[in-house]
């Protein structure tokens, strides 16, 4: 690594740092196979497999060991129902501090007037936000107009009303072939089931969102929700316009950051860009560009902040106490200047990434990027996204197939490969090393024929999937995973 990437990633914590690291993992290993050999030869088989694989897995990432290792206590064994101070358990103490320390640095992070710590996934961080929504907007006033403090204060016919309301009211999100998520109003996701949902796209000939078309559909159908938010549109968002778009329609906004929270946290995003200022509720996945461990977090303004705070139990059951002391230990992280450092440098190898691809004639979605995100389209090299992805991966190359706008192969197939930045930046890959890896992703592609009429089955030429892989475990090798960690 260089000493400008070593300054950019987290894995610079100094040969005492890797050494201390080193003996708590050996400890670790040889009491977990003292009692299940296996696991612990699959834990350092895993750390080998993705210390040699190229990962450009748009959702993944490699947090520090100081965040993996908060993750291994006797955190976990503790039941915490409730919220800080306010608890269904006893002897919740210490989890009290651990979460209103993530809660505390979330909020400092990312501005925001309040932080609930508590969901286990982007999932859920989604569903305490839509419920809190309802919660917020339906019941509250359902409840006042009834003359009622609590919903079991009211008759069974009264809740059956009321209930009902809950479950017919209306969300507008972004497609899942123009990059929205399936919690975005997905018919199969529980978000489709629950609302009346309908989805925006993007322009059929740039790719990029329309807020027009946005602001025409939210006009036509009046939701509740306005989503914003994305997993696999690769620019940015302007919020201002979204606020805008919720504001003329009367609708909510939620944006759902959890891809690109590192970007907003490192100061990529900010003013129209940064969703904070200008949404109601910001849910984000911490495992992502936030480079944490597994989890979600829920940002809200003051007014829904009493309603998701009550999270659990509305929709989670006991919080995972050791994921959210590992939270406070990531959003610290966080907090300090390099991460800015890190950020950055997320987006300028997404953008030497796509250059990479445009100079060797490949098709992008949108044509480009502005985010941590490259789309491409593999049709041109006559393949499907399966099988794209499939002879990568023989390539040692881990991407995931991907559908693009009108997506004629539909979603298991797909025509799509989706890469991100943030996992190999974080091993301190810069600029030059995302050219070579368009260039080694083009020579695959490039070389890769379909095998008759399958959407699955395909042929590599002779030797590329060997001197590719073998390429890459050089630029591997230039920036190792956990340099120093030894097990
Ligand atoms: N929201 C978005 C935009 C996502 O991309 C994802 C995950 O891919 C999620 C939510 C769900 O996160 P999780 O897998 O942690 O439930």
């Amino acid at each position: 690594m260089t000493a400008e990437s070593l300054a950019a990633s987290y894995v610079a914590p100094g040969a005492d740092y890797a050494a201390t690291a080193s003996e708590a993992y050996q400890a670790a290993l040889r009491v977990i196979e003292s009692v299940e050999p296996r696991v612990a030869d699959a834990t350092r088989k895993e750390l080998a497999d993705q210390r040699d694989s190229l990962k450009l897995i748009a959702s993944e990432n490699y947090a520090s060991p100081a965040v993996l290792l908060t993750m291994g206590t006797w955190f976990s064994d503790k039941y915490a129902e409730g919220t800080v101070g306010h608890r269904f358990y006893a002897a919740c103490q210490n989890v009290d501090t651990v979460e209103a320390l993530a809660a505390e640095h979330a909020r400092e992070l990312f501005g925001a007037q309040y932080a609930y710590a508590q969901p286990h996934s982007g999932i859920d961080a989604n569903l305490v936000a839509y419920w809190a929504i309802l919660a917020a907007k339906v019941e509250a006033p359902g409840l006042a107009d009834l003359g009622a403090k609590h919903v079991n204060d009211l008759s069974e016919a009264d809740w059956e009303s009321l209930r009902g309301k809950l479950g017919n009211q209306r969300l507008l999100g972004m497609s899942l072939d123009t990059g929205g998520h399936l919690t975005h109003g997905f018919r199969p996701n529980i978000s489709g089931k629950m609302f009346h949902q309908r989805q925006y796209g993007t322009d059929p000939q740039t790719g990029l969102l329309d807020y027009d078309a946005v602001a025409a559909a939210a006009r036509e159908f009046k939701p509740l929700v306005l989503v914003a938010g994305y997993s696999a549109y690769p620019r940015r968002v302007n919020f201002a316009k979204m606020r805008e778009i919720a504001d003329e329609v009367g609708a909510v906004l939620f944006v759902d950051m959890a891809h690109f929270a590192g970007l907003v946290a490192g100061k990529v995003f900010t003013g129209d860009e940064d969703p904070v200022p200008h949404a109601d509720i910001v849910t984000t996945t911490t495992h992502k560009s936030l480079r944490g461990p597994r989890g979600g977090l829920v940002l809200a303004t003051e007014e829904y902040a009493p309603f998701v705070d009550k999270g659990c139990p509305m929709v989670l059951g006991g919080p995972l106490s050791h994921v959210m002391a590992a939270k406070a230990v990531a959003l610290a992280e966080a907090r300090q200047a390099e991460f800015g450092v890190y950020a950055q440098r997320i987006a300028d190898n997404a953008k030497a990434l796509a250059d990479g691809f445009l100079k060797r004639g490949a098709t992008l979605v949108t044509g480009g990027t502005d985010n941590h995100i490259v789309l491409l389209d593999v049709t041109s090299f006559g393949l499907t996204g399966r099988q794209a992805e499939s002879a990568l991966l023989d390539s040692g190359v881990v991407t995931n197939r991907n559908a693009v706008p009108a997506d004629a192969n539909g979603a298991w197939y797909t025509s799509g490969i989706r890469f991100g930045t943030p996992a190999l930046t974080s091993r301190g890959f810069g600029a030059d090393d995302f050219d070579r890896v368009a260039e080694l992703v083009v020579e695959v592609l490039s070389n890769t024929q379909p095998e008759g009429s399958s959407k699955a089955k395909y042929t590599i030429a002779d030797g590329v999937a060997a001197r590719v892989h073998a390429a890459a475990s050089e630029l591997l090798a230039a920036n190792p995973l956990y340099p120093g960690l030894q097990l």
